[in-house]
């Protein structure tokens, strides 16, 4: 299992300067009709979702970067493997979701419209940080849970449910508003 949850609320000293891994296309020198494969690795900043940081492992990523230029465009497809480490959404016990992805991106010779130009490229530099990052958090699931219907924790006395399946009755009554109904005057 991955470190324990933080709490919910606490503050940490960030420990990344932003992320920045960017490839220089110009150091190819890749002719027309032309592939390259580079053994790359990217460095991955957590992220933030609800409220919590959600950690990539490793970090940085291995990762394998195609490059084929034809004389129409660019394909560059990444390949990498990584672990995200972060609270339950539900109980807040460490999850972890392991993502494999396979990931496209094009640009045209000539890009004129936005479709046909890669927006991680800019200067014939492929921003590989923000590439991957944005992949990882599109293939997260709406909701990371520590297990496949984490039963979460009771929204009576917030105990486990996992751990300890239980139920109150109607009547169980939190013992501090027993005592202000004690208190009231009859009417
Ligand atoms: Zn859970
Ligand atoms: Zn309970």
């Amino acid at each position: 299992m991955a470190a324990p949850a933080r709490r919910p609320g606490a503050e940490r000293a960030p420990r990344y300067r932003a992320a920045v891994t960017r490839f220089d296309l110009r150091a190819l020198r890749l002719p027309s009709g032309g592939q390259a494969r580079e053994q790359v690795e990217i460095a991955l900043e957590p992220l933030l979702l609800g409220g919590q940081a959600y950690e990539q492992r490793p970090n940085p990523v291995p990762a394998e970067l195609t490059v084929t230029r034809a004389s129409s465009g660019t394909v560059f497809e990444l390949v990498l493997e990584v672990t995200v480490d972060g609270p339950c959404v539900r109980c807040l016990a460490a999850a972890e979701l392991p993502l494999a992805l396979r990931l496209r991106e094009y640009q045209a010779a000539r890009a004129e419209t936005e479709e046909l130009a890669s927006e991680y490229l800019a200067d014939d530099r492929l921003d590989l940080s923000r590439w991957a990052g944005d992949a990882v958090a599109l293939a997260l699931p709406d909701k990371i849970l520590c297990r496949p219907g984490c039963a979460g924790l009771c929204p009576r006395c917030g105990r486990d449910l996992n751990l300890d399946p239980h139920e109150h009755a109607a009547s169980d009554v939190d013992p501090r508003w027993a005592a202000l109904e004690a208190l009231r005057e009859p009417d």
